[in-house]
């Protein structure tokens, strides 16, 4: 008979192998579709919108208007630096992709039932094995597929795979309570805590994600598990002010201490920054970079709290 459980679908826009920044050992990190927020610094700004899209990538394409010709929404029209997309009128439908004979044009986002990407892990399984790591969902927000989520974790947790939920916490209760029970590790983002701040930065307040945490608090206390990650994106004029990380730094102590495991500060890179171009998206660093001594103001933040398990992650850019 056929599981009908594992038949439901996710929509996903990137599954990466052998990845070692989303937990312990190797991850199969899967990027699903779709987020309540609208981070200004995203950086993965192709997980925003839940529908299907398209980019193309105008140093592939060789011109032949195929694309142009195949699309069924008339979206796509020749334009002087390349193929421009209609954003409005593009449903997703993924014709242009088939036609391209130079494979220019890529599709963000695919329903994948939870077999198909439960076998795709199943392949990595000897490295996340050696090497014990697992998988990591992240997005886009995953807590907004959480029967999805939910389904895939209880096949990995059957077969010894670890398992990270990775969350901006604005999610309903309702998918906490689906997805916490089969998870081994929370990342939980804690970006910026100033109301005002949250809204104009994020696109949302704080209220929803305090609620989130309050709840994975109550669960952990009751249950002794998840284990609880922070991690806060280190962004140049955005949430790297000393006054914001105060701010978190007294929320976890005061609320969460001996509840988490490690408080993640992200330095801010720009690398993303050619994703907005393919999705005709405004960049708002333009120019902006994490320099040097910003970086020594979080090691010194880092070590002026040694309570507080901190870890610095990513890159900077060294001062002229
Ligand atoms: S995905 Fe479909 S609707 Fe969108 S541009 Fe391509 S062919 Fe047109
Ligand atoms: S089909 Fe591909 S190669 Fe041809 S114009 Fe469109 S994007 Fe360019």
């Amino acid at each position: 008979m056929q599981d009908t459980n594992t038949e439901v679908k996710g929509r996903v826009f990137k599954i990466e192998s052998l990845n070692t920044h989303n937990g312990p050992g190797y991850r199969t990190v899967i990027y699903m579709k779709g987020c309540p927020l609208n981070c200004l610094w995203c950086h993965n700004p192709e997980g925003i919108s839940s529908g299907k899209e398209i980019w193309i990538m105008h140093s592939k394409c060789i011109g032949c208007l195929s694309c142009v010709d195949a699309c069924p929404q008339s979206a796509l029209s020749p334009g002087e630096n390349g193929i421009i997309v209609n954003r409005d009128k593009c449903v997703g439908c993924y014709t242009c992709v088939d036609v391209c004979p130079a494979k220019a044009i890529e599709k963000l986002g695919e329903d994948l039932t939870v077999s198909v990407v439960f076998d795709r892990v199943l392949r990595d399984k000897p490295f996340l094995d050696a090497s014990e790591g697992g998988i990591t969902v992240t997005g886009g927000e995953p807590g907004l597929s959480p029967e999805f989520v939910s389904r895939l974790f209880i096949e990995c947790r059957n077969e010894g795979i670890h398992t990270a939920f990775d969350t901006s916490g604005h999610i309903p209760t309702k998918a906490l309570e689906m997805i916490i029970p089969h998870t081994d590790l929370v990342f939980f983002d804690l970006k910026v805590m100033d109301e005002e701040s949250a809204k104009h930065l994020t696109g949302q307040g704080t209220s929803r994600i305090f609620d989130s945490l309050e709840w994975i608090k109550a669960y952990k206390e009751q249950h002794g598990k998840p284990e609880l990650q922070f991690r806060t994106p280190i962004i140049p004029g955005s949430t790297n002010s000393v006054e914001n990380l105060n701010t978190i730094a007294q929320v976890i102590r005061d609320n969460y201490s001996g509840l988490f495991t490690e408080w993640e500060l992200n330095l801010f890179n720009d690398i993303c920054e050619d994703k907005y171009q393919r999705l005709d998206k405004p960049w708002h660093y333009t120019g902006i970079k994490l320099d040097h001594n910003a970086y020594l103001q979080i090691e010194k933040f880092k070590d002026e709290n040694p309570d507080l398990k901190i870890k610095i992650s990513g890159f900077y850019q060294k001062n002229a």
